[in-house]
């Protein structure tokens, strides 16, 4: 293949075009140091300004507060499903739990091997296609922690407000919009997301907490399922994932040169809206997301007439890869469409997209 496509994948996702280019300058020969970052020790001088640079720019983007560390870990978002609720709760508390999609479920199963949770709301029987509003949330003051997902990467649903939580550490699952918009971290306990959709290369997982919340662990956790040991030692107590921490560090970087969040949450409401409009200008296409939820990042839709036809969908994902725009599909769980339009993913991309939706019609409707 002579010429990239327009990656639409839900992850692991498209990078910015310009980091790709720097980490393959620099492949063979790093900074001077005579080899790649991939070859060269954890605890060299390099790669901690490497980890330095990762950690700062994280800092500066979401203004994170001092009394919040941020972690590199390894075992993806789904390690922290079990991560977390080992390490934060409490002798004789709840979790409360906020349902909204299958990974919010497979965070809950991990959650109840631990403790016990209070579904506090659920969309489930909606086929997770809302968010719970305001008033259908009903939290307890002595729960240990409250857990939710601020964007629900299949259904394409996203919180545009986040739960006021009171003392309670509110934890959120942000894998799939950390960095996409401005947020105010000193309100949460915990942040978590796996870097493979907005942040970077598989492999790293990004973890924002309260320091003070890394003792409520047990000591006998095994070593490395202890926040605390992360924290004591700054990501290096083993071996970090060193290149996809160098990839997230260019990725954050690219984010700062290109304006920071709010740039970023301003150019993927655009992008969101360019997409969003076109589905709903049109009796082919169909989102199933109620309006006020759909999310910015994953854009859920069905093709054909009266809802969605499977055959036209198969059609379409076909017919867009010819035409050099991939990774369309939905979510195997839920069918239909889905376009992913993370940070890296330019405009020019959307608006390919939409122009090969109007062809589409064109020769499709009937
Ligand atoms: C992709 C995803 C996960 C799973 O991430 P892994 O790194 O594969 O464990 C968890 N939560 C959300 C919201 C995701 O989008």
């Amino acid at each position: 293949m002579s010429k990239r496509v327009y990656n639409f994948s839900a992850g692991p996702a498209a990078l910015p075009e310009e980091v790709l280019k720097e980490a393959q300058k620099d492949l063979l020969n790093f900074r001077d140091s005579g080899m790649s970052v991939m070859e060269m020790s954890h605890r060299s001088k390099d790669f901690e300004s490497v980890l330095a640079r990762a950690e700062a720019s994280i800092r500066r983007l979401l203004n994170v507060p001092e009394t919040h560390a941020i972690l590199f870990l390894q075992g993806g978002a789904s390690m922290q499903f079990s991560m977390v609720p080992m390490n934060l709760k409490e002798q004789g508390k709840k979790v409360d739990f906020l349902q909204t999609g299958m990974w919010t479920q497979k965070a809950g199963k991990e959650i109840k091997k631990e403790c016990e949770i209070n579904m506090v709301a659920s969309t489930e029987s909606e086929n997770f296609m809302r968010i719970p509003t305001p008033e259908e949330i009903r939290l307890n003051s002595d729960a240990s922690f409250v857990y939710m997902c601020s964007n629900n990467t299949i259904f394409g649903t996203q919180w545009k407000q986040f739960p006021e939580t009171g003392n309670v550490p509110l934890v959120a699952d942000m894998s799939s919009d950390i960095l996409s918009r401005p947020i105010d971290v000193s309100k949460f306990g915990l942040i978590f997301a796996g870097a493979q959709k907005n942040l970077g290369p598989a492999g790293v997982t990004l973890v924002i907490m309260r320091k003070d919340l890394a003792e409520r662990a047990d000591k006998k956790l095994p070593t490395m399922l202890q926040y605390r040991t992360h924290i004591e030692n700054n990501s290096l107590y083993n071996t970090p994932p060193t290149f996809g921490i160098y990839i997230l560090a260019l990725v954050a970087e690219w984010v700062e040169k290109n304006g920071g969040l709010d740039a970023m949450y301003k150019r993927n409401v655009e992008k969101a809206k360019l997409l969003y409009d076109a589905i709903d200008g049109s009796d082919f296409y169909h989102s199933p997301v109620n309006k006020a939820d759909r999310s910015d990042m994953n854009v859920v839709f069905r093709a054909g007439l009266n809802g969605g036809n499977e055959d036209i969908e198969k059609k379409f994902d076909k017919e867009a890869t010819l035409a050099g725009l991939t990774n369309l599909k939905g979510h195997r769980s839920v069918g239909g469409l889905r376009a992913s339009i993370y940070n890296a993913v330019p405009m020019e991309a959307v608006q390919a997209l939409v122009d090969f939706m109007k062809k589409f019609e064109a020769e499709n409707r009937k």
